[in-house]
């Protein structure tokens, strides 16, 4: 479908820590065309690994409460201590462009953007079983006991927003996973609301023809 006068989706993908939903996301916008995936704000520091500007934009947290004074967030959350965030400006840029942009933001933060009245599509990604994902809390992170009981506690009362999520995904499989996923954005681009520019424009070339 081309881009003709077509204002992009807003998509927001939530899912417990651990899931795998930055990877998955990763690897939808490399399979579909004209996606994209927001790069948020937070203030907590940098992972071994992780780039500024790419991973995310990591600032101090007074920049980031000068930004939530300024107004600058479409949604802000919490996130276990540390803040994070979604720039507008930064969503209107690229939703003005037509192209369709992924929040990768937790069950807070999806709650706040339904409540701005924004239309979304919104998806929860779920884990196969609650032992997958306490597998790969503690397979892949250095953080303590402690911290990974906190995670755990905080998936099991995210998962409960499942409810309010348009679309449910299991990450049983990446690959899959992400198919499922481009499933519902080739949908959601399909629908009259989305396609009325070229609804338009094909309409228009019959009302152009006599017909004899
Ligand atoms: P992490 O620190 O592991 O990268 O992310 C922790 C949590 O913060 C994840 O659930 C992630 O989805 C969420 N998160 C990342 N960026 C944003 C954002 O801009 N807004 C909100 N509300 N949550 C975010």
């Amino acid at each position: 479908m081309s881009n003709e006068a077509r204002r992009g989706r807003l998509f927001v993908v939530s899912a417990p820590s651990g899931t795998g939903k930055t990877t998955v996301v990763e690897r939808l916008v490399q399979v579909v065309p004209d996606l994209v995936m927001s790069r948020s704000y937070t203030s907590r520091a940098v992972r071994e690994g992780e780039c500024d500007g790419i991973d995310y934009n990591f600032i101090t947290r007074a920049r980031f409460e000068q930004m939530v004074a300024g107004n600058a967030f479409l949604e802000w959350a919490d996130v276990f201590g540390n803040l994070y965030g979604t720039c507008g400006e930064d969503a209107e840029r690229e939703l003005a462009a037509g192209r369709d942009l992924v929040l990768v933001i937790d069950v807070q933060g999806a709650r706040k953007v339904r409540s701005r009245g924004l239309e979304t599509v919104a998806i929860f990604v779920l884990p196969p079983t609650f032992e997958t994902l306490e597998r790969r809390l503690r397979g892949r992170s250095k953080d303590s006991e402690d911290a990974i009981r906190r995670r755990l506690a905080t998936a099991r009362a995210e998962i409960d927003a499942v409810v309010d999520y348009d679309y449910v995904v299991v990450n049983d499989e990446l690959e899959a996973c992400v198919d499922r996923i481009r499933a519902i954005v080739l949908a959601e681009r399909a629908r009259p609301r989305a396609m009325a520019p070229v609804v338009d424009r094909i309409v228009n070339s019959f009302n152009r023809k006599e017909v004899v």
